[in-house]
């Protein structure tokens, strides 16, 4: 096998030297991520190295998939045996088998940020602090930089200035509300984000059988961008790699952009200390971009103080200059780049997923939005309000969760009266505080609501006991899409929203569907083991903003910048470079804080193979208010040797945006077919009227209210649950519900 002659001589050493710790610090895209790649296929192959023994954290689960792809293609099925995640998934499932030592229960479920929120209102709430001063958000990420940095609620309460800054004068009950969050969660058998690798910190330290088993399974330690990594995540490597000491870590320093969350750089710059016999490699090619596109990058690291001497270069050619976008509004700036992307498209058959569009907050997609529906061409947004945080998801996960785990509080709050079943916010109160001041399980109040309660809102109560029961005992025995339809149905939920007919009801009746359609799929896959519904949440809990896409459609991708790390795109747009926006407000405190900016601008920049396309708008919609803006000082700061302004995008293209609202032709322009996220919701004929789908068989054609016009595929049936596969001409393949699924035979 020649993998190793696709390598560059450093890459190679890299790759070869498996023992000992090797700290790969290398530029944007000069193959950090194929070294580690390679480096596990090579210790499988050629040094025989049991693959359940290779341990890699990346930065999505996605990344992590990709990679086992690879390593799969370089040598075959082996791969799929090592371990390989995100630090918060590998760690989530050893915390699952040993979780118990630390009087977890193995079922425990992972808070989101809206549940850490919502606990922490709670508390402030009863604790009768001023909501004002104590905002859920701010509350919670102090403690969370808090657990970062493995401060416990007990040291933070000792010594509340740990934190040495104005806030924890400001805030003098933040330990306290730490301390009952903390207590609160663990009543709850419940773990937020933080907990995951505090926590396996703390089994670490106070169980040495349990870090030796650890120490012995993991041989060899590899972390992918390693710049990012905070104290929590860097010790427990450090703890992982003590005996066998094989840590390959890889990163650059010059894109480390999550110090905001804890992130310490300082984490590269020790490492010799704690590893005196570490081998460095530095990499200095580049493979992915041009050479226009790695020189403005260096021009724009440059300006940083603090960071380690590299020089980054490029074989490849000189490319295009990057080219600057001036817009008078943000909706203009949408204007430009969605008819660029629509030009280039063209001109050099590109496809919709060779352009990525980068903003430094998740708010300016809106105008990319717009603009790039108005030429139908298909986009996702990646981050953002994802799939599973909307409500009516979160509603019946919450069913989920509350069958597997009936401690778990935030679950139970969402779903105890919801479809509405007569118990009211005074009696779920009343059973919270009678848990809490007896010091009794929630469950064990909800199951003796009559002691609790009087006369309907006990029976209400009693009813909803006896149905989560019911629900537990099937999700035991049944896999998790059976439970889950089950629960789905006789919970109310899906009957709920099949009853609201607006346009967003019916969204969100088939985004349950949909949710459904996804445990099938999860369910049906022969990797995962475990088929029960509270493995499927575990999976779901884990998934990171960035994992949430679809990668078989062909669009265009948003997203913010942090989300971009590691990712390169052939076109990469950079929008809202302006003043305050870009570098954010809200980050410049100190040199520090503009320094994390430019990296970030670095981080951007570097995503781009062939083409890179800089704008900015002199006006924009930011607060309710139409604000004056700036171009960004980053902009000045790029050598202007690279640099063209852009004056091609013509009026004419410009304003032909303003005729399309009725979706009417363009002026020049082709209307390209619609798709997905651009078809029209079909009106349904004036004599739309159901039929009975009772004899539906495939073959016949049909009408649905809001897809229009398909073709039944296939019909099958399971349990009581028939079901139809239909393909609707502008929405693509769907699977009905046939007892809930309004369809007209044509
Ligand atoms: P980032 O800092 O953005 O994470 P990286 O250092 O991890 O970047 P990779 O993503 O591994 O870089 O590589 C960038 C691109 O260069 C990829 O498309 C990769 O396949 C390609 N590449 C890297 N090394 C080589 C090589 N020796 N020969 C050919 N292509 C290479
Ligand atoms: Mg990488």
């Amino acid at each position: 096998m020649d993998y190793l002659a696709s390598l560059n001589p450093p890459q190679r050493e890299a790759v070869e030297r498996t023992e000992g710790p090797v700290m790969i610090i290398a530029g944007a895209g000069s193959g950090k991520t194929r070294v580690l790649t390679y480096r596990i296929a090579h210790l499988i192959h050629a040094r025989k190295v049991d693959p359940f023994q290779i341990l890699s954290l990346t930065f999505t689960n996605k990344a992590a998939s990709e990679m086992k792809q690879r390593i799969e293609k370089l040598i075959g099925l082996d791969a799929r045996n090592t371990w390989m995640g995100t630090f918060h998934s590998v760690f989530a499932k050893i915390l699952r088998v040993e979780g118990q030592k630390l009087g977890y229960p193995s079922n425990f479920t992972i808070y989101d940020n809206d549940d850490s929120k919502s606990l922490i209102r709670s508390i402030v709430r009863e604790m009768k602090l001023d909501d004002k001063v104590y905002k859920a958000n701010t509350v919670l990420s102090r403690i969370s930089g808090a657990k970062n940095r493995l401060i416990s609620w007990e040291t933070y309460l000792n010594d509340p200035y740990i934190t040495a800054d104005d806030e924890a004068a400001m805030k003098p009950k933040v330990g306290e509300i730490y301390k009952n969050y903390q207590k609160r969660l663990f009543r709850s058998g419940a773990m937020d984000f933080d907990d995951l690798l505090f926590n396996t910190n703390v089994l670490f330290r106070d169980h040495p059988d349990v870090l030796n088993k650890y120490q012995q399974r993991f041989r060899y330690v590899m972390v992918d961008e390693f710049q990012d990594t905070n104290l929590s995540q860097y010790l427990i490597t450090k703890k992982l790699a003590a005996v066998h000491q094989n840590i390959c870590v890889v990163g650059d320093d010059a894109q480390s952009i999550y110090a905001f969350r804890g992130a310490d750089i300082q984490n590269i710059l020790n490492y010799e200390k704690d590893y005196p016999d570490l081998f460095i490699v530095k990499l200095e090619q580049n493979y992915r971009s041009t050479k226009n596109i790695v020189e403005t990058a260096n021009s724009i690291i440059a300006k940083n103080k603090s960071q380690l001497q590299k020089n980054v270069w490029t074989q490849n050619d000189k490319g295009d200059l990057i080219e600057l976008m001036k817009a008078s509004s943000d909706n203009e700036e949408g204007r430009m780049v969605a008819t660029t992307i629509f030009e280039e498209k063209n001109n050099k058959k590109l496809r919709n997923s060779d352009f990525a569009i980068l903003y430094r907050t998740n708010s300016q997609s809106r105008s990319m939005e717009e603009a790039l529906r108005k030429l139908g061409i298909s986009y996702r947004i990646v981050g953002g309000l994802s799939f599973y945080q909307r409500r009516e998801i979160k509603d019946l996960m919450g069913y989920f969760r509350y069958v597997v785990n009936q401690e778990d509080e935030e679950a139970f709050k969402r779903v105890i009266n919801y479809p509405k079943r007569g118990i009211g916010a005074s009696s779920v109160e009343k059973m919270m505080v009678a848990a809490y001041e007896h010091d009794i399980a929630l469950w064990e109040v909800i199951s003796n609501s009559s002691s609790f309660l009087s006369g309907r809102a006990a029976n209400a109560v009693g009813d909803f006991c006896t149905m989560i029961r019911s629900f537990k005992i099937e999700a035991e025995r049944k896999d998790a899409f059976e439970a889950a339809t089950n629960i789905a149905k006789q919970s109310g939920l899906l009957r709920e929203l099949y009853e609201d007919k607006t346009i967003e009801g019916l969204n969100r009746y088939e985004n349950v569907q949909e949710l459904l359609n996804a445990i099938k799929e999860y369910v049906d896959n022969p990797e995962n083991e475990d088929k029960s519904l509270g493995a499927f949440l575990q999976e779901i809990a884990l998934l990171t903003d960035e994992d949430q896409n679809k990668d078989s459609q062909d669009t265009v991708t948003l997203m913010t910048i942090h989300a971009s790390k590691g990712l390169e795109f052939k076109y990469v747009f950079v929008v809202g470079m302006e003043e305050d926006l870009f570098p954010s407000q809200m980050m410049m405190q100190s040199r520090e804080d503009l320094e994390e900016e430019r990296r970030l601008f670095y981080v951007a920049s570097t995503r781009a193979m062939e083409k890179l396309y800089l704008s900015y708008a002199l006006t924009r919609y930011r607060y309710g208010r139409l604000l004056n803006c700036e171009p960004s000082r980053f902009l000045e700061e790029i050598d202007p040797a690279f640099v063209k302004v852009n004056k091609k995008i013509s009026s004419a293209l410009s304003s032909s945006f303003r005729d399309t609202e009725s979706s009417q032709g363009f002026v020049g322009l082709k209307k390209p077919a619609t798709r997905n996220t651009t078809a029209k919701v079909h009106t349904p004929s004036p004599d739309f009227k159901p039929s009975n789908t009772h004899n539906l068989t495939e073959g016949m054609k049909v009408e649905h209210p809001k897809f229009g016009f398909g073709l039944v595929k296939a019909i099958e049936t399971e349990g009581v649950n028939r079901k139809a596969h239909i393909h609707f001409e502008h929405f693509g393949d769907k699977t009905l519900l046939l007892s809930f699924a309004k369809l007209r035979i044509v």
